[in-house]
């Protein structure tokens, strides 16, 4: 059976979900987006995604034409219809179809897209050994010309970085901000572990405050870990003892060599494992 997709609240094969050529998303990348994880059928961090759809809607001057209760329920109407409990959601609010201007008063009311799907994590591999990631080039949005706490469809910064990493044999790649500090990678958080304590980039960084990041610093610090979110230097990254990533269809993913330097004993260490115990304790044992 085909997966079915939601557009404005209408349920169509997957195949047959089309939306208009002119629609402003793809003519500009003009909406936003928000990519979710399910366990046991209810959305993890339900509130927190919707939070952030908002937010990045309004900071584009983009009104939803829908209440928040009944998208969650629409969410999670789709997640049943598709049989799907452990699985990974992708919701798109697109500008709506217009004209080839970019006038975004001449287009039509905007597009809400729900698409459930399996779980396509890493292989698994790289989380029983760790990743290896290079330092792409493009850095990322300066913060001044389009916020990176906007979760928009222009991911074009991005999957530069990406391409960049996956030609240098790579599947993640760690971007800087326009100070040659360390931000993020093209769709994960980054951590470093140095003498037992936890570092992250600030939001003033110009990263998205991902909501598996916010989880991980909540956790680390429940499980009486210090954390810094303070600026880190491609030094601090070389230099530390471990590295992990977070996202919500990555979860914590170890990384255990940057531009060819090994990260602390090569291996995913002792504080990255016990954050990924913890998460997986939180996502898959207690009611969310
Ligand atoms: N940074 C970027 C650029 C992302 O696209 C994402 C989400 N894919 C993340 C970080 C992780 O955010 P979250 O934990 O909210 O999924």
């Amino acid at each position: 059976m085909a997966f079915k997709v939601s557009i404005n609240g209408e349920l169509f094969d997957k195949e047959d979900a089309k939306i208009s050529v002119y629609d402003h998303g793809l003519l500009y990348g003009d909406g936003v987006f928000e990519g979710m994880r399910s366990y046991g059928g209810r959305v993890f961090r339900l509130e927190e995604h919707l939070d952030r759809l908002w937010a990045s809607a309004k900071a584009i001057w983009l009104e939803i034409p829908i209440a928040r209760a009944e998208l969650g329920r629409q969410i999670h109407e789709l997640l049943k219809t598709n049989g799907i409990s452990d699985g990974y959601i992708r919701l798109v609010v697109t500008r709506g179809a217009g004209t080839l201007g970019l006038d975004p008063n001449r287009t039509s009311n905007p597009q809400i897209i729900i698409i459930t799907d399996h779980i396509a994590l890493y292989p698994e591999e790289f989380y029983e050994n760790g990743l290896e990631i290079v330092t792409a080039s493009t850095i990322r949005n300066h913060s001044a010309a389009l916020s990176p706490r906007i979760k928009s469809l222009n991911y074009l910064n991005n999957i530069l970085a990406k391409i960049e990493g996956l030609r240098a044999g790579c599947i993640e790649a760690m971007m800087l901000n326009h100070k040659g500090e360390v931000a993020e990678c093209t769709g994960d958080n980054i951590f470093i572990v140095r003498h037992g304590s936890v570092y992250t980039p600030p939001l003033d960084a110009g990263i998205l405050d991902g909501i598996t990041r916010q989880t991980v610093i909540t956790l680390a610090r429940e499980e009486g870990l210090t954390v810094h979110e303070s600026a880190l230097t491609k030094y601090d990254v070389y230099t530390a003892d471990e590295c992990f990533l977070t996202g919500s269809a990555a979860e914590i993913i170890p990384v255990v060599r940057i531009d060819d330097r090994v990260i602390g004993s090569g291996r995913p260490g002792p504080v990255t494992r016990d954050l990924t115990r913890l998460f997986h304790e939180l996502t898959r044992h207690v009611v969310l």
